[in-house]
């Protein structure tokens, strides 16, 4: 049936890089034999997943949606593909993304741009547009992406469907090609949060493989939805509704906090005052540690190789320079700046205490409240080409949850309500390792 829907809207959609009908069918056929034949089957058995095509998959071409990796047949499968392979869910293909995850709305793709499936001339969101649009559309049951900065949690909030970023180390990083290593995590986009917390039941867990996994006991994040939030105390930072939120939204926002009252939640406002320099510092930090970690691509080791050079230096110059899209050299070249010799302590160095102020002031805020609560985005999905042409506005996007990754900790997005027949997203955050109350609190609302 995903497959059928697929034929009749991927055209106008453009969801997927790489469909995988064929291993898909085989699989789900096989899961169909087990079933016939009696055999016990986990719960995800034969669903369809969408994967954001910066996760490893073994024989199955992973681009990242960048010239440079058009033709690259990763060897393994990242940890999330073990999981999800072992649940016996099947892949259906790898979804289209901004070029190494690198922006807000998928047209940083080197290939072609998504579509958002409420109005097809709106960009989904992204980076993760093309597994959010999959999910949305109908075109997979289940979506993988990954957030450094908003990736997931945008997307879903533009296209109407759940999207979570688990708490840094909660899901191994093992295979995903690597944007900022200390921001990115990979987590669920689904229907809705039961899905959402059956997904993050199968990826979640330790891994040896990820030095920076965190060796914790995952519970069974369904046993969370109980529909109860009786006295939970939820903290609505005042940054979270203030300027540059579109007043339509925060109208949205504003009912889904009555809505929580009424459930017999505890809300009360509350501030995270060093909020307004998630953006600067973030921007400091996610191009440093991208310049480092796409130094890899070098006409070398894998992918896209300059047909014509001189001599090795202009191999590695014309590979770089044909191989990446203007939104990764700019990447790369605030990256390299914000870590030469001089610049160090002024830029990237202060960028780091200034991230840890920030994790103090969810610190603070968790000390009181055991959910905060706001926008996902400012505002709805834009027109395609609205912002292409100012990386500044659609940097903006991003203001909601830059910060979340900065500290390290959870959030959802959940579908909120709808502004000119445009979807928002409520965003929920949660202390490091409180999936399951971020879950509780969303199924509540939903
Ligand atoms: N839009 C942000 C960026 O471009 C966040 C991207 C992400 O989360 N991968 O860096």
């Amino acid at each position: 049936a995903v497959f059928e829907r697929i034929e009749q809207v991927e055209d106008k959609i453009r969801a997927y890089i790489t469909l995988t009908r064929e291993q898909a069918l085989e699989l789900a056929r096989q899961v169909d034999r087990a079933r016939l034949a009696g055999e016990a089957l986990p719960p995800l058995a034969g669903i369809p997943v969408a994967v954001k095509d910066n996760i490893c998959t073994k024989r199955v071409r992973t681009t990242c949606a960048s010239k440079m990796l058009y033709n690259y047949i990763p060897p393994y499968d990242a940890t999330v593909m073990k999981h999800l392979n072992q649940a016996r869910t099947v892949m259906a293909g790898k979804t289209n993304m901004d070029e190494f995850a690198m922006g807000s709305s998928c047209e940083n793709s080197a290939f072609f741009t998504t579509c958002n499936p409420w109005d097809t001339t709106r960009v989904p969101g992204g980076s993760s547009g093309g597994s959010a649009a999959a999910v949305a559309a109908g075109e997979a049951i289940l979506g993988l992406g990954s957030d450094t900065g908003g990736s997931i949690r945008q997307p879903a909030s533009f296209c109407g469907v759940v999207g979570m970023k688990p708490t840094y180390g909660a899901v191994s990083r093992y295979g995903l090609v690597a944007y900022a290593s200390s921001l990115d995590q990979i987590g669920p986009l689904t229907r809705d949060v039961t899905d959402c917390a059956m997904l993050l039941n199968v990826i979640c867990g330790h891994d040896p493989l990820d030095s920076t996994s965190a060796p914790f006991a995952v519970p069974d994040y369904t046993s969370f939805l109980t529909g109860d939030i009786k006295g939970v105390k939820i903290g609505v930072p005042r940054e979270y509704l203030g300027e540059g939120i579109d007043p339509a939204v925060r109208e949205v926002i504003q009912k889904a906090i009555e809505t929580y009252a009424g459930l017999g939640a505890v809300v009360e406002e509350t501030t995270l005052p060093h909020t307004e320099y998630a953006l600067p510092a973030y921007y400091l930090i996610a191009p440093a540690e991208a310049s480092s970690n796409l130094a890899r691509y070098d006409g070398v080791r894998y992918g896209y190789r300059a047909a014509e050079a001189e001599d090795l230096v202009d191999m590695f110059m014309r590979t770089r320079s044909e191989g990446f899209g203007s939104e990764v050299k700019r990447r790369i070249m605030l990256g390299t700046y914000a870590l030469s010799a001089g610049y160090y302590d002024a830029y990237y160095n202060q960028a780091l205490k200034v991230r840890t102020l920030i994790k103090a002031d969810f610190d603070r805020a968790f000390e009181e409240f055991d959910l905060l609560l706001g926008p996902t985005a400012p505002v709805t999905a834009f027109k395609r080409g609205e912002k292409v042409d100012d990386p500044l506005q659609m940097y903006m996007v991003d203001i909601c949850t830059l910060a979340i990754n900065l500290a390290g900790i959870p959030a959802i997005s959940i579908p909120a309500g709808m502004v000119n027949k445009l979807p928002v997203g409520l965003q929920l955050i949660g202390r490091p390792f409180g999936e399951g109350d971020i879950l509780r609190a969303a199924y509540a609302f939903e």
